[in-house]
């Protein structure tokens, strides 16, 4: 077992358009790249490991993002963590009808039991 890594945006190098643009290209949700963004210094992929942190960070790099590899344990407080980047592809959540909640796709609503649509 190794020690857990992530990866944090700090911020980009060129224009916000040449980053977006480089990200939609790898496959990156338009939406996604322009949260990451408005939140950055933001965490973009964590629990990997060391070798797996550094493909992802090359691969932002490449982009034009300004990106830090942490050790967990060092990491903490550091900087914001956003849920939906962390999960599954956006594609994969749905608003409860009922009570608004964002959650995963299918199944039934974690906080009212109302079932969810798939998406
Ligand atoms: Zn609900």
């Amino acid at each position: 077992m190794g020690d857990k890594y992530r990866v944090v945006l700090m911020g980009i190098e060129n224009s916000p358009a040449y980053f977006e643009r480089e990200m939609t290209r790898r496959g990156v949700p338009r939406a996604s790249v322009r949260r990451i963004l408005t939140l950055a210094p933001v965490v973009i992929k964590k629990d990997l490991g060391v070798e797996e942190a550094r493909r992802f960070a090359a691969a932002v790099r490449a982009a034009g993002g300004r990106v830090e590899v942490q050790a967990w344990e060092n990491s903490r407080g550091h900087a914001e963590e956003d849920p939906e980047l962390l999960g599954p592809p956006l594609s994969a959540f749905t608003v409860c009808s009922q009570c608004g909640l964002k959650q995963r796709a299918g199944g039934t609503c974690e906080r009212c039991g109302n079932p969810l649509k798939k998406t």
